[in-house]
Order: C-alpha cells, then sequence, then structure tokens
C-alpha cells in the first residue's frame, strides 16, 4: 500500500458526528498506530529538517499532540494556543468566527520572540478560521511563520487560500474531498 493511502486509512471517518451532515475526521486511530503516527510526523518536518525552528506553535487539542512530536522531531520549544481563560500568565487574545457565533484564543504574550521562526501545527484545516485566527496571534507577535502545517486538509472549504493570504506556506498531508 502506497504511504499516503496508508496514511488515509490511519484516520477514521465517523459519519454524522458532532452533527448530523458532518463526517468528523478523526485521528486518535492514527496517533494509536505507531508507524503511522511516526509517518505524519516524519512527513510534516521533512522539508523543513536542515532548517533552524525556534518554535512549533499547536492549536487546542489536538495539535498539542502532533506539535509536541514535532517540535521534539525539529529540537525546538513548544507553545500552546489554547481557548480563553486556559493559560495562567499574561496572554495576547484574538476573536474568530465560528459556524455559529465567535470564540477567542490565547498565547503567552511572551512565548514567542520578535522574528523568531514558527511553525503552528494542527491536525486538520477546514475553513481555516481557527488557523488563521492562531496566525494572526503569531504575526501580531512579530513571529516569523514558516508554515502552517496540517495532516488533514478539507479542500472544498479554502482553509489553505485564506492562509497563503497572509503570505503564509500551507503543508498538509492527505485530502478529503466533498467534506
Ligand atoms: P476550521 O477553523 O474550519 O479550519 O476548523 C478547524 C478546526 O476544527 C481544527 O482544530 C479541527 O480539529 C476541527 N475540525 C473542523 N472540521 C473537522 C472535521 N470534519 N473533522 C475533525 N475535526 C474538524
Amino acid at each position: 500500500m502506497s504511504r499516503y493511502l496508508e496514511l488515509t486509512e490511519s484516520i477514521r471517518a465517523i459519519h454524522d458526528y458532532p452533527k448530523p451532515g458532518i463526517v468528523f475526521r478523526d485521528i486518535t486511530t492514527l496517533l494509536g498506530d505507531a508507524r503511522s503516527f511516526r509517518r505524519a510526523v516524519d512527513d510534516l518536518v521533512h522539508p523543513y529538517a536542515g532548517t533552524k525552528i525556534d518554535k512549533i506553535a499547536g492549536i487546542e487539542a489536538r495539535g498539542f499532540i502532533l506539535g509536541g512530536a514535532i517540535a521534539h522531531q525539529l529540537s525546538a520549544g513548544f507553545v500552546p494556543i489554547r481557548k480563553k481563560g486556559k493559560l495562567p500568565h499574561d496572554t495576547v487574545r484574538i476573536a474568530y468566527s465560528l459556524e455559529y457565533g465567535v470564540d477567542e484564543m490565547e498565547m503567552h504574550r511572551d512565548a514567542v520572540e520578535p522574528g523568531q521562526k514558527v511553525i503552528l501545527v494542527d491536525d486538520l484545516i477546514a475553513t481555516g478560521g481557527t488557523a488563521e485566527a492562531a496566525c494572526k496571534l503569531l504575526l501580531q507577535m512579530e513571529a516569523e511563520i514558516v508554515a502552517a502545517c496540517f495532516v488533514i486538509d478539507l479542500p472544498d472549504l479554502g482553509g489553505r487560500r485564506k492562509l497563503e493570504a497572509l503570505g503564509v506556506e500551507v503543508r498538509t498531508l492527505v485530502e478529503f474531498e466533498g467534506d
């Protein structure tokens, strides 16, 4: 089986979760399989292996799991981007739109220094609203965003274009069309 197919098949589809009409792409099956987990991390970091990366910024919560492993692999620090009210020190905050209503995310104000090279990580990019807000937070801190990495792209929802419009390179491993 090809590498692409193996990775794709390690991701479980849950139909009508969390609500009717949505196909939830569940990466717990990928994470639970040693070979798939390693492959996903290896393939995401591959282009950046020789580059000095200061920080990996992971989006709560699945971005923490992948981001932690990627930070280790690239010998970079890890920065959590969290839902509001969870981080104990001084934070910078940004509001972003969800399908219904708005939410806010935060990172510690001292987590990234101006000019530091950062890679943003999450499991999946759909509309790109979440990752766009995270990029804006990092840009506000004057980070240099080297790339935004996701295991899964839902290309029909246009998230990649949103990040590219901010000048951010997007790297994804597998696509599910029609979602
Ligand atoms: P978006 O802001 O629309 O790009 O949504 C991305 C965030 O929502 C990521 O943190 C994903 O983990 C989660 N998400 C959105 N759609 C799905 C889906 N179909 N399956 C699993 N997670 C999803």
